[in-house]
């Protein structure tokens, strides 16, 4: 996927590599007949993106997906190409797309129409702020598929120049937008004129619980695809942040899992070393954890999912670039042993909780010297994330600056030598910790 390679941080490199080649799919690679593959040739696009690899295939299977992605993303093309691979020649609308601008509508159906072509099959736009007769007459000649905003769309069915009971696809796009802008009243008028048996895919920047509410109903066990830089955290994760020092990290942590007894904990550590290290260390003390990083092989990793979605370990650790495709129901706590180096990675690792609008809780254990990328954590979801002390943890001391006492642009110096080197630097750190 090069798109989150090119992202990587020099560290994280040599961890890649051994998934790399498996990684790099084509089009070809993704089941896609002739026509669509064509269809891609005159779209221009040499490979997938990653919504596209990861979504095609789910589609092509006839799944019901939930995709967590912004446009910009390649989202159209990821659902376009396999819809109309799975049509095939047929009459009446088979498949539909509803949006919630005439803006979208016209992107989607633009790339429709090539693909389509291709294929022999028919696609039409149906949106307000236009005349009418056009868009009926294109109808009355025969569509495959239809791309519509909410309200032309019901519109048409009312008057009885469009049936939708022939719909075996529909996809919802910007599900977020059309709730905000207050559609889904009509979505949810179009989605119970759809016969009872046919495939739901639903596409959304953001994953709220209004989201996950509004659509829980409607689809049938989703394949969920996340991507994108920056996805907002989901609202039912608690965050909080453990100052601490670097010494009593893994002490902390092992008081958390063993007072607390969380039933469903992922760890995450930012190298594979660290990650092996805390597995030892945890397991001295009598908590069964299991290991996921890229030097484990298939099958090892296999089995640390398996044992942690059937409950034999409570506890999971894991480095980021494999935690991408964990998706394990009721991860009940994220923790972010070491803070992530771009803050797009916290967002990604705390959305590993609080699936399907259960409950979630996410802590950073945090030292003097990741205060920086707390800092852009936190400008990166828009605010502070609260401080707390581990209840019946003795601490030795700490000395974590404020994040507010921190200058905007840190020295290389600091960012990387930590709080020693600030501290000769003439640093002021607060004594009571991060408060
Ligand atoms: P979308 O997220 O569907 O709005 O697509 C965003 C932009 O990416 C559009 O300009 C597409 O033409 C372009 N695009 C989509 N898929 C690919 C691909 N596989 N390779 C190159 N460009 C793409």
């Amino acid at each position: 996927m090069t798109q989150i390679l090119t992202d990587l941080t020099p560290d994280l490199m040599p961890e890649l590599k051994p998934d790399l080649k498996p990684d790099l799919k084509t089009f070809a690679d993704l089941n896609l007949d002739r026509a669509m593959l064509d269809a891609v040739a005159k779209l221009g696009y040499d490979e997938p993106t990653p919504v596209q690899e990861q979504a095609i295939p789910q589609i092509l299977a006839g799944r019901d997906v939930v995709g967590c992605a912004q446009t910009g993303t390649g989202k159209t093309a990821a659902f376009v190409l396999p819809i109309l691979q799975r049509l095939g020649r047929g009459t009446g609308v088979r498949a539909l797309v509803v949006t919630p601008t005439r803006e979208l509508c016209a992107q989607i159906d633009e790339v429709a129409r090539i693909c389509a072509r291709c294929n022999g099959q028919h696609v039409v736009a149906v949106y307000g702020g236009v005349p009418y007769e056009p868009q009926v007459q294109k109808v009355r000649r025969g569509v495959d598929l239809v791309i519509a905003t909410p309200g032309r769309l019901l519109d048409m069915i009312q008057r009885g120049d469009l049936t939708l009971s022939k719909v075996e696809i529909i996809v919802l796009d910007e599900a977020d937008r059309m709730l905000d802008m207050g559609f889904w009243p009509d979505v949810q008028r179009i989605i119970r004129k759809l016969p009872e048996k046919r495939q739901n895919l639903l596409f959304s920047a953001t994953m709220s619980r209004g989201v996950l509410e509004a659509v829980r109903d409607t689809l049938h066990d989703p394949a969920r695809i996340q991507i994108g830089e920056v996805a907002m955290p989901v609202d039912e994760v608690e965050q909080a942040v453990y100052p601490v020092t670097a010494e009593q990290k893994t002490e902390l942590l092992v008081h958390f899992l063993r007072e607390q007894k969380p039933t469903r904990t992922l760890i995450f550590t930012r190298t594979k070393h660290k990650a092996d290290r805390l597995a030892t260390h945890l397991t001295r003390h009598g908590i069964k954890g299991t290991i996921m990083h890229s030097n484990r092989t298939q099958s090892q990793r296999e089995h640390a999912l398996e044992g942690f979605k059937n409950g034999r370990y409570s506890v999971l650790i894991a480095t980021d670039i494999v935690a991408r495709g964990i998706d394990v129901e009721g991860i009940s706590h994220v923790v972010n042993y070491d803070i992530p180096a771009k803050p797009e990675d916290y967002v990604h690792r705390i959305g590993r909780t609080a699936r399907a609008g259960a409950s979630g809780e996410a802590m950073i254990l945090l030292t003097a010297e990741d205060v920086h990328e707390l800092k852009a954590i936190e400008r990166l979801i828009g605010s502070e994330i609260e401080r707390r002390d581990l209840p019946g943890f003795t601490y030795d001391h700490r000395h974590i600056p404020e994040s507010k006492d921190v200058p905007k642009r840190p020295g290389k110096l600091l960012y990387r030598g930590g709080a020693q080197r600030a501290m000769q630097r003439g640093f002021h750190f607060s004594k009571k910790g991060a408060h």
